[in-house]
């Protein structure tokens, strides 16, 4: 369990020295719901990182601790972070909120008050190029990720495993959460069509905002949190690397 006061306070600081104006879009139990957001560099592209929608995944608000005290890491990027998407389940340990309702199933037809809030901040975002989403798996034995773009090819994807494969274990498994996935990689089927799938987690509501890049990263809660933690920071820089250079996505398709 974290007290998700305390992470925001050390969080907002953070983001504050890197630049980055704290917006409260909303509120639940006492939390406010913030956003840290940057938008000073017309032509750099937009990322959008947020964590903690599920509460029992303490890595991924964790990891964005780190990410914001480093002058560089996140450099170069017009930024939307939404740091700690569920308050109550972080400050409960449970992966669902405190009304027990997994947010991540709420995007298609928002009920729950964390998740209204954040569909219309996330409506009235300037387009967004590039969107991040920072989980754990309970059950994973190494990192992988799930990886949504229009394109049959995922080059971003795999220089991501690459790197993370340097410092820690990488996923195995040929079929993670009922998908069939390679490498650590899950690609959805093409053509990809959310509107088939009743329950949209994050990732389907941002892209259907515009089509663009998203990686949703799990890191396994079976390492300890300085294990797991430098894993998703590690992810997020290279993909970081990645969005900065639009040749990136083109590299390894040379000859
Ligand atoms: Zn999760």
């Amino acid at each position: 369990m974290s007290d998700p006061a305390e992470l925001l306070e050390t969080l907002s600081s953070s983001a504050q020295a890197r630049g980055c104006r704290i917006k409260r879009y909303g509120e639940i139990d006492g939390y406010p719901l913030l956003a840290f957001q940057r938008y000073d560099e017309p032509e750099a592209p937009h990322l959008y990182l947020s964590a903690g929608i599920h509460g029992d995944e303490p890595a991924g608000p964790s990891a964005l601790v780190p990410l914001l005290e480093s002058p560089e890491i996140l450099q170069g990027l017009n930024l939307t972070i939404c740091p700690i998407l569920n308050p109550t389940g972080l400050a409960a340990g449970s992966r669902e909120n405190a009304n027990g309702v997994d947010l991540n199933r709420e995007f298609r037809n928002p009920k729950a008050a964390e998740i209204k809030a954040l569909a219309a901040f996330i409506q009235d975002l300037p387009s967004i190029d590039f969107s991040i989403a920072l989980h754990e798996d309970w059950e994973a034995k190494g990192f992988y990720l799930y990886y949504l773009n229009e394109e049959a090819d995922y080059p971003i994807a795999r220089r991501i495993i690459e790197k993370v494969g340097q410092i820690g274990p990488i996923e195995t498994a040929t079929i993670i959460d009922e998908r069939e996935a390679q490498g650590g990689i899950i690609k959805p089927p093409q053509p990809f069509k959310p509107e088939e799938r009743e329950q949209w987690p994050e990732a389907f509501f941002l892209y259907s905002q515009n089509k663009h890049d998203h990686l949703t990263l799990e890191t396994p809660s079976s390492l300890k949190l300085e294990e797991r933690v430098p894993l998703l920071v590690a992810a997020v820089s290279e993909a970081v690397l990645c969005i900065r250079d639009p040749a990136a996505k083109r590299k390894d398709r040379q000859p």
